[in-house]
């Protein structure tokens, strides 16, 4: 009797896990839309929530680089279709990740890498004959000291050509010799060449500055590294400038087209992009 009874509850179990087994596998095969409507909803989430370590201090979310990142997993959809998550996921195949089209901390700190890995590592100083001063009405700061208004003369040159097929593209008005006119604010130059000297006076200036700009080893010395005005607040990492920086239409063409001209973007400042036709080519 009872080798009966635990006989019938044995079965029923089993009976039980088939069912449950057979269910499921029922709601993968007929709800291919559930699935990205359930990874949508999961990186709505991570977009702001994201928790992850930058230049010293905490981070949250990765909404700042959505223009990056569409750019990076080639795709012109929003986030929250289904088009943005089948190209993020093939993005983590091509990159041995796991395919689960989440922008969870292993696939963000992956894209972070890539975009840092593309940024030049040299740091030589050019000599006097590879720096050209530009005028003054080609920086942001019209009334820029002479010794901080030096560029090095290829990205320039690269700068020059940019500008004027952002201006095309963006109806930006430009003057008779092909020049930002006084009355525009976007594109132009906020600081290029700055010698060790320099950098060192401001980091004397203000000490405690953990910024970015006042890097001991900073690519500015280069002359090849160009802050651009493209909105909001110059120069300030706060996540409320980032993010009037990144809606404008300056810099999403910037994002889109400043690789074809040789500049390679910093992620984390929308304002600092670096000449660096090598790594640009193969981006
Ligand atoms: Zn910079």
């Amino acid at each position: 009797m009872k080798q009966k009874r635990v006989g019938k509850i044995w079965l029923g179990s089993w009976l039980l896990v088939l069912m449950i087994g057979s269910v499921s596998a029922d709601k993968v095969n007929d709800s291919g839309d559930a699935r990205w409507a359930e990874i949508n909803t999961r990186n709505e989430q991570l977009k702001s929530n994201l928790d992850w370590f930058f230049g010293g201090k905490s981070q949250r979310g990765w909404s700042l680089y959505l223009p990056l990142i569409s750019t990076l997993i080639e795709t012109d959809q929003p986030l929250g279709s289904k088009e943005f998550a089948a190209a993020l996921t093939r993005w983590q195949q091509l990159r041995g990740l796991p395919a689960t089209g989440l922008l969870n901390q292993e696939t963000w700190m992956k894209m972070v890498e890539q975009w840092q890995g593309c940024r030049s590592k040299d740091r030589t100083i050019p000599t006097a004959e590879k720096l050209h001063t530009v005028s003054g009405t080609e920086f942001y700061d019209p009334e820029r000291p002479l010794e901080l208004r030096q560029v090095e003369r290829e990205t320039y040159a690269a700068y020059k050509r940019m500008v004027s097929a952002a201006s095309r593209d963006l109806n930006l008005s430009l003057d008779a010799n092909g020049m930002l006119p006084a009355s525009e604010t976007y594109l132009k130059i906020i600081s290029a060449f700055r010698s060790p000297e320099y950098q060192q006076k401001l980091r004397q200036q203000s000490p405690n500055s953990g910024r970015a700009g006042l890097a001991v080893n900073s690519p500015h010395f280069t002359g090849r590294a160009l802050d651009l005005y493209v909105g909001g607040e110059p120069v300030s990492t706060k996540d409320a400038n980032r993010a009037v920086q990144v809606n404008t239409k300056v810099y999403r063409w910037l994002v889109k087209n400043a690789g074809k001209f040789g500049f390679i973007p910093y992620f984390y400042e929308p304002w600092h992009w670096e000449y660096n036709p090598q790594a640009a080519k193969h981006r």
